[in-house]
C-alpha cells in the first residue's frame, strides 16, 4: 500500500531514470511546448533530454512515484509498465497517465488488480488519464470520467449503501 509517511521527494536509494523518459511523452510542459502524449519537442526518447541543463521547472521538479518508492518493483518502472504514477499531494489520490502508444496497459495484471487493491485499501480513488482523457477506479469499481479541462475538479462522493463515486465538476459553472 502506497502511503502518505512513505512518500519522499527524492529518488530512492538506487533508482535512476535510465532509458526511462516516459514523463516527457505524457504530460502538458508549457514552457517546453510539450502537449500530454506527445514527445516533447527536446526529448531524445530513450537517452533524455537535449536542452537538460535548461530544461524548465517543472521538469525539475518532476519525479514519478516509482523514482521514489522503492517497493515499487522494476515491473512498475514506466518505460515497462507504459504508463506514469504519481500521487497528488492534498488528496494523496494516485494517477495514472497512460502512454497512448499503450494506452490499455494499466488493465493488464499484475498492474490492473493492484492499482484495484490500493483503491480499496486506501479508500482513494486511482485515477487513469490517457492525455486528458479520464477513468476512475474505486473500491466500488470503474468509471469513465471523460475529458478533464482546466476549470474541472474531480470530487469524491459518499453514496448510500457505503458506495463510493468520483464525480467531475466544473468550477465557476
Ligand atoms: S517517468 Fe519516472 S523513471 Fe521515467 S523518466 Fe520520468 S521520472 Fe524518470
Ligand atoms: S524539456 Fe526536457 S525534461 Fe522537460 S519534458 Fe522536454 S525533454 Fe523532458
Amino acid at each position: 500500500m502506497i502511503e502518505p509517511a512513505t512518500l519522499r521527494t527524492q529518488p530512492a536509494p538506487g533508482r535512476g531514470c535510465g532509458t526511462c523518459t516516459l514523463c516527457c511523452k505524457v504530460y502538458d510542459v508549457p514552457a517546453a511546448g510539450a502537449t500530454a502524449g506527445n514527445w516533447c519537442p527536446n526529448c531524445k526518447p530513450g537517452r533524455g533530454c537535449g536542452i537538460y541543463e535548461a530544461r524548465p521547472q517543472q521538469c525539475r521538479d518532476f519525479l514519478c512515484l516509482w523514482m521514489t518508492q522503492d517497493y515499487l518493483g522494476p515491473e512498475w518502472k514506466p518505460d515497462k509498465a507504459r504508463f506514469v504514477l504519481t500521487m497528488d499531494a492534498a488528496t494523496r489520490w494516485l494517477f495514472v497517465q497512460a502512454d497512448p502508444g499503450a494506452a490499455q496497459a494499466w488493465r493488464k495484471e499484475p498492474y490492473y488488480g493492484q492499482l484495484r487493491r490500493w483503491a480499496a485499501a486506501g479508500n482513494r480513488p486511482v485515477i487513469i488519464f490517457v492525455r486528458k482523457f479520464a477513468t476512475a477506479l474505486t473500491a466500488h469499481g470503474e468509471a469513465v470520467l471523460g475529458e478533464i479541462g482546466p476549470e474541472d475538479r474531480l470530487v469524491l462522493r459518499d453514496l448510500a449503501g457505503g458506495r463510493q463515486a468520483v464525480e467531475k465538476m466544473r468550477i465557476n459553472a
